[in-house]
């Protein structure tokens, strides 16, 4: 049993009638069926390119392999809900199917591959480097170029001679070879590891091919329907240079994508093209000098805040003005304009200028709804919040010398404070 595959002999054949020649499976949940053609025009996995796709008899496919020259098509198997459906599919031996391909899916690993052979042909050619390993992705390719620190200009170098094979739209030929010798006498890429049957693609004329080399996957038959190849990045991988790389639709609607994105960003920063990095640095500048400007400001403020707290702490005993309370036992203070970083400096200064009167310290940040509580004394402020903030539903921990919590509101929190407040003011 051998079944006769129809992509190598016509690439662009996207339906057909076959016969069935062998069926496994009931078609249901668990036992998907798996069925064998006399013929077939679905490309199985192998060498790096990924399996067609497409519908038998209207069921989609989804997966197709080849053992021992047999190419096995796995279909989608029905759902739980549609048991009935697949009981009424009576499939047998010697039933004719028809076929009928997802071309797009299979134009789209055409291009993509046909771009490998063409890129990895350039690379040995320019600099003697053999492609020791391939892979297609979803999203881009690889090849491994066993020449180590190959330049972004000779990557880029190559990627425009590959182009201009691909803009040459010279012929891609498949032929075949009863066995090596045969096929040696032809300047070939890479060594061959099969000793008969063996297909060489040629990518241009075949006494200087753009690519030469041993290869069973589907190909366009003029380079010109690869489109377009761009190479995206290298590495170093084992000694070698990996290089990453688009081709054919998925190449353009990568352009298509970075075009928008580029669009959006010369919109923002009043650009084009050409001085969006100028402007964007500029910016970066600007952002700095805010930055620093922002700091000094802050530090400012909360020197401010620290002198001002000292000056009225406890000469008066007790003074309350809203939430500013100042007590020789007890310190609240809030703040609209500072973050909790800020509100922690502020607190440490305090427990260590206040360290012969121990108040307990609680500073509110009014902007993110978060109180700070800091001690230098005998209370417990991991306590005091894991023992109080969850009836206001604060949210937080410490340890006794610090804890912060944070509350959903505003109300919330004047709750905590105005508890706090009560049980603490005249603890001495
Ligand atoms: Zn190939």
């Amino acid at each position: 049993m051998m079944t006769r595959k129809l992509y190598q002999e016509d690439v662009y054949k996207k339906e057909c009638e076959s016969t069935i020649v062998d069926i496994q499976g009931t078609g249901k949940a668990d036992d998907p069926f798996v069925i064998v053609l006399d013929e077939t025009i679905f490309f199985p996995t192998g060498g790096g390119q990924p399996c067609d796709l497409g519908t038998i008899d209207g069921i989609p496919l989804t997966e197709v392999y080849e053992k021992d020259n047999v190419v096995f098509h796995k279909l989608f198997p029905f759902s739980q809900e549609n048991q009935d459906q697949a009981s009424m599919i009576k499939w047998k031996v010697g039933d004719r199917v028809s076929c009928m391909l997802d071309w797009d899916r299979r134009f789209e690993h055409m291009q993509r591959h046909c771009g490998e052979h063409i890129l990895s042909g350039i690379f040995f050619r320019e600099c003697g480097g053999v492609n020791r390993g391939f892979h297609m992705g979803s999203g881009y390719m690889t090849i491994d170029i066993d020449v180590p620190g190959i330049s972004w200009e000779e990557a880029q170098r190559i990627e425009t001679m590959t182009n201009e094979v691909i803009w040459g739209n010279v012929p891609v030929t498949t032929r075949h070879y009863e066995n090596r010798s045969e096929a040696e006498t032809l300047p070939l890429r890479k060594a061959l590891a099969v000793e008969e049957d063996i297909s060489i693609v040629s990518v241009g004329d075949e006494s200087n091919p753009a690519d030469c080399v041993a290869c069973c996957g589907t190909h366009p038959s003029t380079s010109g329907q690869v489109g377009l190849l761009k190479i995206l990045k290298l590495e170093s991988y084992k000694g070698m240079t990996r290089i990453y790389f688009k081709a054919g639709r998925e190449a353009l609607s990568d352009y298509q994508n970075k075009h928008r994105v580029l669009t959006e960003l010369n919109v923002k920063y009043s650009s084009d093209d050409n001085d969006l990095l100028v402007k964007m640095k500029a910016q970066d500048e600007k952002n700095k000098e805010v930055r620093q400007e922002l700091y000094l400001m802050k530090s400012t403020l909360i020197e401010k805040a620290v002198e001002d707290i000292l000056n009225n702490y406890g000469s008066s005993g007790l003074k309350k003005e809203g939430h500013y309370i100042s007590s020789p036992g007890l310190l609240i203070r809030e703040y609209p304009y500072f973050q909790v970083n800020n509100l922690l400096t502020i607190s440490k200064t305090l427990t260590e200028r206040l360290s012969d009167h121990k108040p307990l310290i609680a500073l509110v940040s009014t902007r993110e709804n978060i109180v700070i509580l800091a001690t230098s004394g005998k209370h417990d402020c991991g306590k005091i919040v894991k023992d109080n903030a969850h009836v206001w539903r604060g949210k937080g921990g410490g340890n006794a010398a610090g804890a912060r919590v944070m509350f959903p509101s505003r109300d919330d929190l004047d709750c905590f404070i105005s508890f706090v407040s009560q049980v603490y003011q005249n603890a001495k």
